[in-house]
């Protein structure tokens, strides 16, 4: 069954086409990669999807429901949560604490709910308190909980990122380049959180560069060129596909 429906999404900025009329399907409990050179439109997909950005023409419908139009945090109660490209941590609080937040986005009306904590808000950060060490444990944080974010190394943090996502209960988790800048053994390491992810059932959508992890963790992979999809298939057909080669792999 498909959890996310991709349906001729369209995004002009101006007089550029940055994502041009782009359809797939995501099967739920699967991980999808979206690969494509740099300035592709990947990254204005994930915000077509995850609703930061108003497609031109075209919808997105997440468990069969239009979800294009709604605001960012009413499609993320409703399940569909991203990370940034850049680092979004919090760097004066400690790994476990930035976790608690990251469950308050997840439940609250908008960014503005972190701060207007209400008794109910507060009776739910104390229950939640367990799964943020819960989430920790199975993402590997667990030693680095009461480290100030500021002190973690470059890798760590970006797992944090990861962390805090998951901390918002996602069904569908939107990953955009989670791994950059990450040597072999982070890189590695986080292949394997992504996979402990899809263990628990969460559909995950990867927009990554580094084709090794790309290769190892999707069950299916979609390629954009300056914006249109070129390309769709498993790691097998896009790695044995011409025109992918060409547009990208070949580079
Ligand atoms: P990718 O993530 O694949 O590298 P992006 O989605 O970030 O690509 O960008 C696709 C194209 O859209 C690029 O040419 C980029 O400069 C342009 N673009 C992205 N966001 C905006 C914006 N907010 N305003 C104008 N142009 C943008
Ligand atoms: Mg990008």
């Amino acid at each position: 069954m498909s959890i996310l429906k991709v349906e001729g999404l369209t995004k002009q900025f101006g007089g550029l086409t940055a994502v041009n009329n782009v359809s797939f399907d995501v099967e739920e409990g699967q991980v999808l990669s979206v690969i494509g050179p740099n300035g592709a439109g990947k990254s204005t997909l994930f915000k077509l999807i995850s609703s930061f950005l108003t497609p031109t023409s075209g919808q997105v419908r997440y468990k069969g429901e239009v979800v294009s139009g709604l605001k960012p945090h009413l499609v993320a109660r409703k399940g569909i949560v991203r990370t940034f490209q850049e680092t979004t941590v919090f760097k004066e609080m400690t790994a476990f604490d930035n976790v608690v937040i990251g469950h308050q986005l997840g439940q609250n009306a908008g960014p503005l709910g972190v701060f207007l904590s209400t008794r109910a808000a507060r009776a739910d950060e104390a229950r939640f308190r367990e799964s943020a060490d819960e989430i920790l444990e199975y993402l590997g944080l667990s030693h680095v909980r009461n480290e100030l974010a500021r002190n973690l190394p470059h890798g760590y943090l970006r797992s944090l990122g990861i962390a805090i996502a998951m901390a918002a209960q996602p069904k569908l988790l939107l990953l955009d380049e989670p791994f950059a800048g990450m040597n072999v053994d982070e890189t590695d390491r986080a292949v394997t959180m992504v996979e402990g992810i899809r263990r628990r059932g969460i559909t995950v959508l990867l927009v990554e560069h580094d084709m090794r992890a790309v290769m190892r963790i999707s069950d299916r992979i979609v390629v954009i060129s300056f914006g249109s999809k070129i390309a769709e298939g498993t790691p097998e057909e896009i790695r044995a596909n011409e025109a992918v080669i060409e547009a990208y792999l070949g580079q």
